[in-house]
C-alpha cells in the first residue's frame, strides 16, 4: 500500500510521523473521511471544503491548495490500483515542541491514505443495528465545535466504549441541553409519521456529507423534512431511526437501549432513502 505522506507516495511501513508531531501529542489537527464510487471522489467539494474549515476553526493553515489534495488524492488511488475506497486524509499541526504552543510548528504534516473500511456486517443493512444512547455528552460547541471534524475524537471515543461494553453497535450522543445531536461517527435521522426529522446544525453535531445528501434525496423523493431538536423521548417513540456516514453509508437503526424501533425492522421511509442513495453514489452527479 503507498501513503502519500507531504508530497511523496512512499509505502505504508515507511508513512510515519514524528513523536514530536503535534497531532500525535495533543490529537492536534483536522481529517476527513472520504468515499471513493467507481473511480470517482464523492462529494469531493464538500468534503475537501469542510477540510478547510475545520483547519480554520483550529487556526491551521494547510499548506496545499484544495486542488492539489484533490489531485494528490486521485494520485494515490492509481498508485494503488483502487476506484472504490475510502480515503483518509489528514493535516495535523506538525513536528514542533513539547508544549502546547502551535507557533512551535512551522510545518503541519499532510497525508492520505486509500484503503478500505466496513463498520458494520452487510446482514445488518438488512436487519438494522442496536445502538445506545451514551451517559458522555457531546463536546459542546463552545468549548470544541463538532461542526469542525478535528483529530480529537476521545469524545466520541468515551461514548464508543460505552456502546462496545454494551454490545451495541453506536452510541448516540445528546448535547448540553439533553437533546439529541448525533452518533459517535454518524448523523441522526428519525421517522414520525411519515416526517423525517434530523438535529439542526445548532445541536452541536458534525455537518455530515452524508447527512446533506439524504436530505437532497429525500427533498426529491417527496419526503416531508425538518431539522428540528428533539429528545431521547422522540428517538424511543420514533417509527423509524437511521444513521448516516461516510462509511456506513445508510444504515437503519433497530434497538435503542433495549427497546424495538419500528417493530425491528428497517423502515419503509429508512428503505426507500438507503436504496436512493445506492443509485445516487453512481451518478455522474455524485462526484
Ligand atoms: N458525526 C461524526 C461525529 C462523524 O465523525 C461523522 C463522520 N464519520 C459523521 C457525523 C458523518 O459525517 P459524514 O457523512 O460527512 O461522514
Amino acid at each position: 500500500m503507498k501513503v502519500w505522506l507531504n508530497g511523496r507516495l512512499v509505502e505504508k511501513r515507511s508513512a510515519k510521523l514524528s513523536v514530536f508531531d503535534h497531532g500525535t501529542l495533543y490529537g492536534d489537527g483536522v481529517f476527513e473521511g472520504i468515499r471513493v464510487y467507481g473511480g470517482k471522489i464523492f462529494q469531493t467539494k464538500a468534503h475537501i471544503d469542510r477540510l478547510f474549515r475545520s483547519a480554520e476553526v483550529i487556526r491551521l493553515a494547510i499548506p496545499y491548495t484544495k486542488q492539489q489534495l484533490i489531485d494528490a488524492t486521485y494520485r494515490t488511488l492509481r498508485a494503488n490500483r483502487r476506484s472504490d475506497a475510502y480515503v483518509r486524509m489528514a493535516v495535523t499541526r506538525g513536528e514542533g515542541t513539547l508544549g502546547l504552543n502551535p507557533n512551535k510548528c512551522p510545518k503541519p504534516s499532510v497525508f492520505i491514505i486509500v484503503d478500505s473500511i466496513e463498520l458494520y456486517p452487510p446482514e445488518m443493512y438488512e436487519t438494522g443495528m442496536p445502538v445506545i444512547v451514551a451517559k458522555t455528552i457531546r463536546t459542546s460547541p463552545r468549548s470544541l465545535n463538532p461542526a469542525a471534524k478535528t483529530l480529537n475524537y476521545l469524545n466520541n471515543i468515551l461514548a464508543k466504549i460505552e456502546c462496545v461494553n454494551a454490545g451495541a453497535s453506536e452510541a448516540v450522543m445528546l448535547n448540553e441541553h439533553g437533546n439529541v445531536a448525533e452518533a459517535t461517527g454518524d448523523n441522526v435521522f428519525i421517522v414520525k409519521d411519515g416526517r423525517l426529522i434530523t438535529p439542526p446544525a445548532s445541536a452541536g453535531i458534525l455537518m455530515g456529507v452524508t447527512r446533506a445528501v439524504v436530505m437532497k434525496l429525500a427533498g426529491r423523493l417527496g419526503i416531508a423534512m425538518e431539522e428540528k431538536d428533539f429528545a431521547p423521548d422522540a428517538l424511543y417513540a420514533a417509527d423509524e431511526c437511521f444513521m448516516t456516514g461516510t462509511a456506513a453509508e445508510v444504515i437503519a437503526v433497530t434497538r435503542i437501549d433495549g427497546r424495538t424501533i419500528g417493530g425491528g425492522q428497517a423502515g419503509p421511509v429508512t428503505r426507500k432513502l438507503m436504496a436512493a442513495f445506492r443509485e445516487f453514489i453512481r451518478l455522474p452527479e455524485a462526484e
